[in-house]
């Protein structure tokens, strides 16, 4: 157990390393021979912890997966890593103790700043869920040919496909047997050209679902079928769903849009409804400042995290998020009485809705002056140039708006509307690489006066 740090810990490390498995036992030998300051914090869980031996790993065949990493280890600590055994939860672009700056908390609490981080935390293998499938990863039911095929030579081999990629690695297979049997009963049926791609190799099909996988202890006898037929087999080939561990990376990005705080600050609270409010930034801070704010926005995703965000900050009450097509969306789209429809938002904000697939931005804008109530105000802001350090081929299919071009797209009756705002604001940034940045902001306030 490493869990003491001896270098100070109120110096940012140069890099943190997210997971000492053999990813991050590269990167930390390599930095540490860059004379860098590295931390390496491990959940000690690596993917092949459930195989006894490792293969095709040059130098060390057969090698123990945990020794290997053990070696890496003492590698790297000779040359000064530092290791820490804990599980990362959270990131941070702290900005804290310098600019561009993250901070890495741990389960146990404890922060530590970094200048840079390497995330290689490695995935999990979700098993299809068949009893005595699990049980036997990384024995008898494998998932590489190249890792374990050689050990598994002339034998009778299955691959239970969990999705298309298993026509490829069934032909693979045959490599090292020349009785190889797929058992497709997961996947949409295959069709006649494939079939007879497969046959004429010598595979097998068995369409049936496996309902088992039969054996004693690690080794594997057979696996049972729907109808209860037994078709027996000395290992099974399989492709898990991987699952990325990258939930500590989720962080919330929701920060209040500085004009939308420098604008609404001013006014008396009231009804708010936020366009495009991803993970909820604006709304959050709106309702944290007495108003009642509802945010929609067309990801799930975001939503899921803008209503997680406001119940911890005790907000329910004051909050609706709403998962809707812009394009499409109507008061109605709240779920609540549709005779309830009302027009009646105080403020209405569309922040930053621009995207390089296809939007009616115009459509959406000119739609949200239907939403505001009487004396209440419409705010626009959007990027109105793209960042110094944005790669110019990246920024090609995205436009930027101007001020003008979004007020008079709005199409609005000078008689009952007013232009308060019409203009582009300079607004502080930081940089990736931690440098101070002026942004150049898109901003139309108009206001309903009758
Ligand atoms: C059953 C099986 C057998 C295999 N056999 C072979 C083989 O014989 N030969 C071969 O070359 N390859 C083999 N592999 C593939 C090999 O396991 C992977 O290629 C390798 O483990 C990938 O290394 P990694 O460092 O990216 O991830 P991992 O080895 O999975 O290491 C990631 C590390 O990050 C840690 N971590 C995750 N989340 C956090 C967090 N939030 N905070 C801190 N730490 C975290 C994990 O606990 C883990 O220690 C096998 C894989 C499986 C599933």
């Amino acid at each position: 157990m490493h869990n003491h740090v001896t270098a100070s810990a109120s110096e940012p490390w140069d890099t943190i390393i997210i997971g000492g498995g053999v990813a991050g036992l590269s990167a930390a030998l390599m930095l540490g021979r860059a004379r860098r300051r590295v931390l390496v914090i491990d959940a000690g869980q690596p993917r092949n912890r459930f195989a006894s031996h490792m293969h095709a790993v040059l130098g060390h065949e057969g090698i123990d997966p945990a020794e290997l990493l053990r070696i890496g280890r003492a590698d790297a600590s000779a040359i000064g890593v530092e290791f820490m055994d804990a599980s990362v939860t959270r990131v941070d672009d702290s900005g804290e103790p310098d600019p561009g700056d993250l901070t890495v908390t741990t389960d146990d609490g404890t922060s530590y700043a970094a200048r840079t981080l390497i995330v290689a935390t490695g995935i999990t293998d979700r098993l299809p869920d068949i009893p005595g499938l699990a049980e036997r990863w990384g024995t008898s039911v494998l998932h590489c040919p190249y890792c374990h095929g050689w050990e598994v030579r002339d034998r009778r081999l299955g691959v239970l496909a969990t999705s298309p990629m298993a026509l490829h690695q069934v032909q693979l297979l045959r490599q090292w047997s020349n009785d190889v049997v797929l058992f497709a009963g997961l996947v949409p049926t295959l069709d006649a050209p494939t079939r007879t791609r497969l046959g004429a190799r010598g595979i097998r099909i068995v369409d049936q679902a496996v309902v088992e996988v039969l054996g004693s202890g690690n080794t594997l006898t057979g696996v049972r079928l729907e109808d209860g037929t037994v078709v027996e087999i000395d290992a099974i080939f399989t492709g898990g769903a991987p699952e990325p561990h990258d939930r500590m990376l989720e962080a919330w990005s929701g920060r209040v849009n500085a004009t939308l705080e420098a604008i609404a600050r001013d006014l008396e609270p009231g009804r708010a409804l936020d366009l495009g409010c991803g993970e909820g930034g604006d709304a959050i801070w709106l309702a944290e400042n007495g108003w009642h704010a509802t945010g929609v926005d067309l990801s799930p995703t975001a939503i899921d995290r803008a209503r997680t965000a406001a119940t911890a900050r005790g907000l329910t009450a004051r909050t609706t998020f709403v998962v809707s097509d812009l394009s499409t969306y109507t008061d109605t789209d709240t779920g609540t009485d549709p005779d309830a429809k009302t027009d009646d938002y105080d403020l209405v904000t569309a922040s930053f809705l621009q995207s390089p697939v296809h939007l009616p931005r115009e459509q959406i804008l000119r739609a949200a002056t239907e939403l505001v109530a009487l004396h209440g105000r419409l705010l626009i802001v959007g990027h109105a140039a793209p960042p110094a350090w944005a790669p110019p081929e990246h920024m090609r299919a995205v436009v930027f708006p101007t001020p003008e071009g979004d007020l008079a797209a709005l199409h609005l009756d000078p008689t009952r509307w007013q232009t308060l705002v019409c203009e582009v604001r300079e607004r502080a940034a930081t940089a990736p690489d931690g440098s101070q940045a002026v942004l150049l902001d898109s901003v139309v306030l108009v206001q309903r006066t009758s």
